[in-house]
């Protein structure tokens, strides 16, 4: 059965992207068919998977609006080996455009049916906003993976996303879950990150992965060779810990869902 999970956190800068292009590099390597899934206007999934977002015929832009089938605007990562549908700036215009379609928060989910089955892991990267791109990408998903930096204010923006995630399973996707939450750009020297990941585990318990990422310099690299950090340096140490996460993630029971 294939596997679809949203990246989202409302939040910008948080490592959404960068999860979404390692976990599928990862995935990969680990002998997975992986399609990464671009909603994001900034189009940083698709640069980072070393696809040229500014000349796409097509894109998820055209998908969502029904301009094409999904496979017309697919490509393949010739650096990570996995498949993409890629964005670009053009995708900021649809949240206007789709307003006035019918069923606008199933449009991506309608349009992966027809080939979900040729992939094992489907990974969409939301945009940094509650918007009704993330709405697609949540009625698309089964769960949420929730990149979130150990800081101040990381504990206040999560409810607002977990909110937002009970409302879409009420009305729109009964299905989705919270996958898991997983601590990004970690500094196990600093005492707030240390504050606030035990708060982390005392409210999610073991909805938080494991797995670390840490602040790596290959990872904010990576993306300016158009690689993900397991084919720009697999020894580094941002390369092993999405490695991790992958098997965490393979090896994990499925367990009952308790949000909020
Ligand atoms: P989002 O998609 O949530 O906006 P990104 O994945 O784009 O966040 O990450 C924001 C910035 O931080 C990017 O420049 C990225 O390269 C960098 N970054 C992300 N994760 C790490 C990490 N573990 N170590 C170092 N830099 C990171
Ligand atoms: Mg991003």
């Amino acid at each position: 059965m294939t596997r679809v999970l949203a990246m989202a956190n409302q939040k910008g800068g948080v490592g959404k992207t960068t999860t979404a292009v390692n976990l599928a590099a990862s995935l990969t390597a680990t002998r997975r068919r992986v399609l990464l899934v671009d909603l994001d206007p900034q189009g940083n999934a698709t640069m980072g998977s070393g696809i040229e977002k500014r000349s796409l015929e097509r894109s998820v832009y055209h998908v969502l609006l029904g301009a094409c089938p999904l496979v017309e605007a697919r490509q393949t990562s010739a650096a990570g080996h996995y498949d993409v549908l890629p964005s670009n700036r053009e995708l900021a215009g649809a949240e206007v455009e789709l307003v006035d379609l019918p069923h606008r928060e199933t449009r991506l989910k309608d349009a992966l049916a027809p080939i979900l089955e040729q992939y094992d892991y489907v990974l969409i990267d939301c945009p940094p906003a509650l918007n009704l791109l993330t709405v697609n990408g949540l009625c698309a998903a089964q769960a949420v993976l929730i990149p979130m930096q150990c800081e101040y204010y990381a504990l206040e923006g999560l409810s607002d996303l977990v909110q937002t995630v009970r409302k879409v399973r009420e009305h729109l996707n009964s299905e989705l879950e919270i996958e898991g939450l997983l601590r990004t750009m970690y500094d196990p020297r600093s005492i707030l990150a240390q504050q606030v990941s035990a708060q982390l585990v005392q409210h999610f318990g073991d909805k938080v992965y494991r797995t670390v990422i840490p602040r790596n310099i290959r990872l904010a690299e990576a993306p300016s060779h158009g690689l993900p950090a397991l084919q720009l340096d697999r020894q580094s140490k941002g390369a092993k810990a999405y490695l991790a996460l992958a098997g965490e993630m393979l090896n994990r029971p499925v367990r009952e869902t308790t949000i909020g």
